[in-house]
């Protein structure tokens, strides 16, 4: 689960200043050596951005009075990039007019120190800086994750959804989907209790973790619904992947209830390469709905797989 690694919590984070002075780098260097940080430095802001973009730091310490390009026009840079638009930037300036002070807050700078500064101040804000970028990051890590599952929320598969779809489309690619409704569990919930019931729910995420790769993104669609995005998969592979977890999914005995199975019934949709991906992705979701209320109507416990054309998929027999 690449994508849900809390990567800059757990380790060393990296503060980037970038300033003309050698003087101040040494300084830097010198006074934050004992804070547990990695400082990494450039000396204009050209460079500046390049740094951020290849070692993504947790923190920004910028300059406004630099040649070739301030400041003032490396934050503009810095904000207006996607990929370093959420690294805090601490402005170290000279300059310390409140017209200064407000310009860079405008900009999106999260805090002001003025030249000379008090190093013990900013040791502080430095300090307080980063806590608050960790927390940033974990709550809107947090709010892309279902709390019961661990799986990815709704909110998140549809906007993945639409990115894998233009991704596939744009590279002419294979991409599949998939719904997962668990079968009778109305009847889980009311004879072994709403708690063994929740069980089942992080059991059968667990099982859709373990048989999907890296790529895939698993989510919880809401109750007992889940949805699964397979890039570069055709809808006879995701086909076999989604009859793998089902076999999973048949085969646990819940320490719960063990001699009552949980089953599960999935659809999917998907398309060989791009130019099968010839409607919308609410569509291609609408498709998958259907293929998941076709398998329930066909005895549940089973997968039914079509492409977006309608065309049924049958796995293809080796030899
Ligand atoms: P079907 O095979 O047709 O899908 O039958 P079903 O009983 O699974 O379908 P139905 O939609 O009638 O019931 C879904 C049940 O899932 C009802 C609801 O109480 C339960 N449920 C939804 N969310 C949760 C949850 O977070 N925890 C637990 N324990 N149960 C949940
Ligand atoms: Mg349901
Ligand atoms: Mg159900």
């Amino acid at each position: 689960m690449s994508d849900q690694s809390i990567n800059q919590l757990d380790t060393t984070p990296v503060v980037l200043l970038i300033d003309d002075s050698q003087f101040v780098h040494r300084i830097l260097d010198a006074r934050l050596r004992s804070e547990s940080i990695s400082l990494i430095g450039e000396h204009d802001g050209k460079a500046g951005h390049e740094r951020a973009l290849k070692d993504e730091p947790s923190l920004i310490l910028l300059d406004l009075d630099m040649p070739v390009m301030d400041g003032y026009e490396t934050l503009r840079v810095l904000k207006d990039d996607p990929k370093t638009r959420d690294i805090p930037v601490i402005v170290l300036s000279g300059m310390d007019s409140s017209q200064d002070k407000v310009a860079v807050f405008d900009l999106g700078a999260v805090d002001f120190i003025t030249k000379p500064f008090e190093i013990t101040e900013l040791r502080a804000r430095v300090r307080s800086s980063l806590k608050l970028s960790a927390l940033l990051k974990m709550l809107a890590q947090k709010a892309q994750i279902d709390g019961l599952s661990g799986l990815f929320n709704r909110v998140y598969f549809d906007d993945r959804l639409q990115e894998e779809y233009d991704r596939a489309v744009r590279h002419g690619h294979p991409l599949s989907i998939s719904m997962i409704d668990l079968d009778h569990f109305k009847s889980v919930n009311d004879t072994y209790g709403h708690p063994a019931g929740d069980t089942v729910i992080s059991g059968v995420a667990q099982i859709i973790q373990q048989q999907c790769r890296s790529i895939d993104i698993a989510c919880r669609y809401g109750g007992e619904e889940f949805v699964m995005i397979m890039p570069e998969t055709t809808p006879e592979q995701a086909k076999i992947l989604c009859d793998r977890i089902r076999q999973s999914c048949e085969a646990v005995s819940w320490s719960q209830h063990p001699s009552r199975a949980v089953t599960l019934s999935c659809g999917v949709v998907g398309a060989d390469n791009g130019e099968g991906l010839t409607c919308t992705p609410a569509a291609m979701l609408e498709m998958a709905d259907r293929n998941l209320y076709e398998a329930k109507q066909s005895g549940r416990n089973r997968v039914k797989a079509t492409d977006i054309g309608g065309t049924l998929i049958q796995i293809a027999k080796a030899g």
